[in-house]
Parts: C-alpha cells; sequence; structure tokens
C-alpha cells in the first residue's frame, strides 16, 4: 500500500519552531521559568566536569547525507521529509568528507539522514568507504526498500559492502507503528525485514548485522533495552518469523518536531521535568559526543546530530570540513543545552542505545 504521511514537516507548516533560534530559546527558558529546571551545564560543573564535557577521541564520523526522507514521522529530530530536497549532501562534499575518513583513519562511518539513500551519491559513497575497510552503518528506515523500484535490492547492495543496518521500527505492532511513522510503515517494514532476513541479515551466525531502534512512542521515558530486547525478538519472531541482533532503545530528546510534539500536547514541562528528575551523572563517562563528529549535508561540523539539528556548531574556530583541523577539534569543549538532559536520563541514551 506504501507509505503515507500523518503530518508535515515544521517548515512546510510555517511553524516557529523551524527556526533553530526559537527551539533554542524554548529549551533555555526552561532554566529561567517556572520550570526552573537547573542548567545542564551547571549540573554536569556540579557532579565533577568543572571544564564541562570534551572528547576522548575521533572514532566515529557520522553524516547526515540529507533531510530528503519518504517518511515524515512524527517524532523526527531532523525535521526530514518528501519536501526536503535541496538539503542534500553534494559529490564535492561527499569527497572531501571521504579524504578526511581516510586520512585521519576513523574506523566507523555512520550515515544517516532522512533517508540516506536517497541521496544520488549514496552507493558511491558506500562503495568507497567499504573498498577503504571502513565499517559502515547505514540508519535505513526500511520503507525505503520497498518505496520503489530503484531501492528494491538495497538489501544485497548492503550486504555485498558488509553494512550494518540500524532500523527503527517504534513497536511490533502496526497501530503503534503507524501512529509514529505514517500509515503503512508497519506492513512495508515487516516486508522490508522479512527481505534482510532472507540474505542473512539478522539471523544468528551471520555476519550481516541488522539493529532495531526502539524510542518511546510519547512523552515518556523508555523501558530498559534488558525489558525490550526479549520481548521484541519473541513477538517478531512469533508474529512475523522476522529475527535481528540487538534492540538500540533511545529516549526522544526535545529537538525539532518532538519538541513541536510536547509543546502541542501540553506535555514539555512534564516531559522536561521528568528528563531532569531522571539525570544519571555515570552516563556522562560515555556520552556519544565524546567519541564522534557529526557532519551536515552542507559540511559543518557539529558534536552530535542533535546539536546539529539546534545549528550548534562545534566549538572551534572554522567549523566546517573545508577547515578540519584534528587537533582543535579534540581540544575542543562540547556544546551542551537542556536538550543534553535526553541523553543522561536513567540508563542514558545515544545513536547505539543505553549507555551504562
Ligand atoms: S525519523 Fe527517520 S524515517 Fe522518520 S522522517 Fe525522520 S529521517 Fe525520515
Ligand atoms: S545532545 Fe547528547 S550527544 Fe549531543 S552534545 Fe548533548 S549530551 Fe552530547
Amino acid at each position: 500500500m506504501g507509505v503515507k504521511q500523518r503530518t508535515k514537516s515544521l517548515s512546510s507548516k510555517n511553524s516557529k519552531l523551524s527556526n533553530t533560534y526559537y527551539q533554542l530559546e524554548v529549551l533555555s527558558q526552561s532554566e529561567t521559568d517556572q520550570l526552573s529546571i537547573p542548567s545542564f551545564k551547571q549540573r554536569i560543573n556540579e557532579v565533577g566536569y568543572p571544564k564541562g564535557v570534551t572528547p576522548v577521541g575521533m572514532e566515529v564520523f557520522q553524516i547526515n547525507i540529507g533531510k530528503l526522507c519518504n517518511q515524515t514521522c512524527a517524532h523526527c529530530h531532523v525535521d526530514a521529509g518528501p519536501d526536503k530536497k535541496i538539503e542534500n549532501m553534494d559529490r564535492s562534499t561527499l569527497q572531501l568528507c571521504l579524504e578526511l575518513i581516510i586520512k585521519y583513519n576513523f574506523d566507523k562511518v555512520d550515515i544517516t539522514g532522512g533517508a540516506p539513500e536517497m541521496n544520488p551519491h549514496f552507493r558511491w559513497f558506500v562503495e568507497q568507504c567499504s573498498l577503504n575497510g571502513k565499517e559502515i552503518i547505514v540508519r535505513c528506515n526500511l520503507t525505503i526498500i520497498m518505496a520503489n523500484k530503484k531501492y528494491e535490492d538495497l538489501p544485497e547492495f548492503f550486504a555485498k559492502n558488509k553494512v550494518h543496518v540500524i532500523s527503527s521500527l517504534p513497536y511490533f505492532t502496526k497501530s503503534r507503528t503507524d501512529s509514529q511513522r505514517g500509515d503503512g510503515v508497519f506492513e512495508d517494514s515487516i516486508k522490508a525485514l522479512k527481505k534482510l532476513n532472507d540474505i542473512g541479515y539478522g539471523i544468528e551466525g551471520s555476519d550481516l548485522i541488522l539493529d532495531l531502534v526502539y524510542n518511546p512512542s510519547g512523552a515518556f521515558l523508555p523501558a530498559t533495552q534488558e525489558e525490550l530486547e526479549p520481548e521484541f525478538k519473541r513477538q517478531l519472531l512469533r508474529r512475523y518469523n522476522i529475527q535481528f541482533n540487538s534492540l538500540f532503545v533511545i529516549t526522544n530528546l526535545p529537538v525539532s518536531r518532538f519538541l513541536d510534539y510536547l509543546i502541542e500536547t501540553g506535555n514539555y514541562e512534564a516531559y522536561m521535568q521528568e528528563l531532569s528528575m531522571a539525570f544519571n551523572p555515570t552516563t556522562i563517562e560515555g556520552l556519544m559526543c565524546r567519541n564522534t563528529i557529526s557532519i551536515s549535508w552542507d559540511g559543518y561540523i557539529f558534536d552530535c546530530d542533535f546539536n546539529q539539528m539546534l545549528d550548534l556548531k562545534s566549538d572551534i574556530k572554522n567549523p566546517h570540513i573545508s577547515e578540519f583541523d584534528e587537533n582543535q577539534l579534540l581540544s575542543r569543549t562540547i556544546k551542551l543545552g537542556q536538550h543534553c538532559y535526553g541523553c543522561t536520563a536513567g540508563a542514558g541514551s545515544s545513536c547505539g542505545g543505553e549507555i551504562v
């Protein structure tokens, strides 16, 4: 049946929140208004990081190669969608990324979007990374595999290049998945998962890795990975004969469309309080911004994908890949804000799931 959107991007709705300054203003007000949520930077200081959070290395080169997507999920922190035709990385920027990945010996290349497969240079870039022996992660939304004939062979393409596939599946039922990601998403996701399983992805003993990502459907913190992973495995196997490797549980950060959702549903205050109350200092050592850099479609450098969506560029002199400076990047201080409570709540949250 294909995917039908239930929502629109913030920019196509002309929402005030499509302006990142406005998002930052809303978030910073949580420190001063009646909410009185302690400043995240202050909290970090109090638990033993007076100089803030600093990098421990540069292992992961994460690239958001464009905001174009065949879906318009309700909680998307990228504000991606079918209308985002301009914000796509061009070949010369990808070429420069490739040169940096090789020169600075990044172990992992994490390719995200939008639906990264919709970028016309996607396959070329994956092949180049593979030829250079890099571990490649593709954040595939699954339905893209079913969206159009030209994407049907993606499972084989991924397998040929030993791509580690990480895909969102908010739940093992149609109603909860479709309400978050759009009508028809669950059905197409199941079909895509079957295709991936058929060529060995997610099957025990195979070296083709397929991980799934769970994020809560509303304004609450997720249950633990330990609880959810066996339940997902059992249910997907029993209902659809589908297998996968690991389930990554992530917390929704109050950024972009999820911030819009929180405000629209009157849950913003309660959610920020919940995140701040669940602050867990032991997550700080493993924050993803400490070993990752995040590159936007137009080549700017950020500490993580969330800072990228808030347009908080890395705190170095020229935060653009054309002026890449390893020493400056390694000695920078990471830019933190109230949204960072989302990464430190409970067991913590990162692109690879829980932190502790
Ligand atoms: S969450 Fe992923 S699949 Fe959904 S609109 Fe955003 S980028 Fe696309
Ligand atoms: S949002 Fe999370 S990953 Fe990004 S800078 Fe804040 S703590 Fe680090």
